[in-house]
């Protein structure tokens, strides 16, 4: 097959075991620079040009679409999907997972667990905000946050009320969730391809923080994780409409609870962790499920 890597650099971990794994089980792989393709939407024939040529003959594309150029990227992989061409995560499923508040709305509605979880933006009645996810202890999040960053942690209602009031005067929309201390610091990946896990860790805080983030700090180690677990992660996933996905879960007394799905989950951390070959196994799911014009959407939506 072609392949194409959607990314913004070949130098990353994830893009580069992508490639390799790819041309080990003897694939062509291209990685293409997301914010430098540009398209022609107004064509009846859609095509995407790079570097001065419309690019041809792909059979599948992988995105790998940051954050910060989650727009930009659909709008490229969806050009992708109305060429025909198999996306590994569809662009209406990418766009879906990164607004959080739609995410969780989305798997609440299929009953999946997740904390409780309140959104305001400014809020008139703080007290009540509060109240609505069982007062303190909180956590209090920013919406536009990654990595770890505007997660707060309030001991008491006075103090999330003040951190509220601070996030209101920046104007920000946050979400305030229950703690779930039990959790003890640690949340676990799951990583989907399909309708399996094909790997999990579990990453542990370190001593006196409560956000388990690698770039915080935070340890990987192995996890077995339990079928329930397991369960809802795959549900997760297929809620959100991904085929590949890094699910984040906390242990709570009652079960296991959805924190996030990630629509473009790291390779460097599960690949170290777990010894798996994490990107041939995507590579396989490629192999297995991809064909011309099989995106659901169509590119719609
Ligand atoms: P980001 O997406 O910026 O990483 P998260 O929502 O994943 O932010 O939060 C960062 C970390 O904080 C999580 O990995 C988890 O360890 C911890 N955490 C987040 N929400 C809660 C919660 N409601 N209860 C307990 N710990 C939490």
């Amino acid at each position: 097959m072609k392949i194409a890597v959607l990314s913004r650099n070949p130098r990353l971990y994830s893009t580069r075991r992508l490639v390799e794994a790819g041309q080990q089980r003897g694939h062509e792989m291209v990685v293409i620079d997301t914010l430098r393709a540009y398209m022609n939407i107004a064509s009846h024939k859609p095509q995407i040009h790079y570097r001065g040529k419309p690019l041809e003959g792909f059979d599948a594309v992988i995105p790998r679409i940051g954050a910060s150029v989650t727009f930009y990227g659909c709008a490229v992989l969806r050009q992708f999907e109305m060429m025909g061409v198999f996306p590994l995560n569809e662009s209406v499923a990418i766009a879906r997972s990164r607004d959080k508040l739609r995410s969780l709305q989305l798997l609440s509605r299929r009953g999946i667990g997740l904390p409780v979880t309140g959104f305001a933006h400014s809020p008139d009645d703080i007290d009540d905000l509060i109240q609505m996810v069982n007062g303190a202890p909180l956590v209090i999040k920013v919406l536009e946050g990654t990595q770890g960053i505007g997660v707060v942690l309030c001991e008491t209602a006075t103090a999330a009320e003040s951190v509220i009031e601070a996030f209101m005067g920046l104007k920000q929309n946050i979400m305030v969730q229950e703690y779930i201390k039990e959790a003890g610091g640690a949340d676990i990946r799951c990583f989907v391809v399909g309708d399996k896990v094909i790997a999990a860790m579990k990453r542990q805080a370190k001593a006196g923080e409560f956000r388990s983030n690698l770039h915080r700090g935070g340890t990987a180690s192995l996890i077995k994780i339990t079928p329930e677990e397991r369960m809802t992660a795959i549900r997760a996933a297929k809620v959100m409409g991904l085929s590949v996905a890094g699910v984040d879960i906390l242990r709570s007394n009652h079960g296991p609870l959805v924190m996030e799905v990630n629509s473009s989950p790291g390779l460097e951390g599960i690949e170290v962790t777990t010894g798996k070959d994490v990107a041939g196994l995507v590579i396989q799911y490629l192999e297995k499920n991809s064909g011309p014009h099989l995106t659901r959407t169509k590119g719609k939506g």
